[in-house]
């Protein structure tokens, strides 16, 4: 895309005050139910995994419940999983792949690994179908000390008992037309700097950390969504979203400078999923059951090296 779209919101140059992040939230619109959506499935889950309610965000009127779904029969003496999506509201592949991983394919890993899923974190956005929480704050930036997201620090404290004990962590995302459209230019008026265009990859990738790539499992990940949807090729410069490609479809950041969800826990294998939904190659549910592969070639990969991963 070339297009070079000015954000409604505030004064080019100038960053966001009060007064522009309430008039950009006076613009978010619900679209959509959390509870219609994500805590109907959860519910209809009590019986096959242990439902903890970690935490709640509130943005009057609008009070939101977080939910968490463990192994039933969690043994001290197994490795640790956890499953994330919904970080970013409006990738819903993220929270209805999380959510179908439950349903379909989570107990044939039972007796070999502990796992945690937070199918939904950040459930405003999920509702408004937007990036950012209420205060215009992105989540998925402030997985840090102090967090200026209520959505990550329930997140992290959720972690934090078992941080040390996780072997894998698969952050569940999607790289839309709507990111280079309306979120990066979103991004670039609430800081008061210039928007530049790039482009957005046609296809799944996956984004690794930067400290700790792990090649080998990112491959595997790739090689099990390759046969569900199309991966990203590189651009012309060899990158994704500006990011050398390191692997077929597999670029890295630094997940903890960066505040990233993917680094907060220890855990050797960490990754985030990146589905392409607007590709008129794939449908809804292909995005879901790529995000479905994805967790289930990380877990199989990492049950395969548990003697290494091992952190306990
Ligand atoms: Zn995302």
């Amino acid at each position: 895309m070339t297009t070079n779209p000015v954000h409604p919101t505030g004064t080019p140059g100038q960053p966001w005050g009060d007064a522009e992040r309430a008039l950009w939230l006076s613009r978010q619109v619900r679209q959509r139910s959390y509870v219609d959506d994500v805590v109907v499935r959860v519910d209809r889950l009590r019986g096959r995994f242990g439902v903890e309610q970690y935490g709640e965000v509130s943005y009057p009127p609008d009070r939101y419940p977080l939910f968490a779904l463990r192994s039933r029969g969690w043994d001290d003496a197994l490795p640790c999983a956890l499953v994330t999506g919904g970080v970013h509201g409006y990738e819903t592949s993220g929270v209805h792949g999380a959510l179908q991983f439950l349903e379909t394919a989570a107990e044939r890993y039972a007796g070999r690994v502990n796992l945690l899923v937070a199918p939904c974190i950040s459930p405003w956005a999920y509702e408004r179908i937007h990036r950012w929480n209420a205060n215009a704050v992105d989540p998925n930036r402030s997985f840090r000390a102090d967090s200026p997201a209520a959505e990550s620090a329930a997140l992290m404290q959720l972690v934090a008992p078992w941080r040390a004990r996780f072997a894998l962590h698969i952050d569940l995302h999607e790289t839309t037309d709507s990111d280079e459209s309306e979120f990066r230019p979103a991004l670039a008026a609430r800081d008061g700097k210039p928007f530049e265009p790039g482009g957005i990859p046609d296809g799944f990738y996956t984004v690794g950390d930067a400290a700790n790539p792990q090649l080998d499992f990112q491959r595997a990940i790739i090689e099990a969504v390759a046969r569900v949807t199309h991966i990203a090729p590189a651009d012309d410069k060899g990158e994704i979203i500006g990011s050398p490609v390191v692997a077929e479809g597999v670029i890295l950041y630094d997940f903890r400078p960066l505040g990233l969800c993917a680094g907060v826990t220890d855990a050797r294998y960490t990754t985030t999923t990146e589905v392409y939904p607007d590709s008129p190659r794939v449908t809804p549910q292909q995005c879901c059951d790529a995000q479905v592969a994805a967790v289930c070639a990380a877990l199989d990969f990492a049950l395969a090296h548990d003697g290494e991963a091992r952190r306990v």
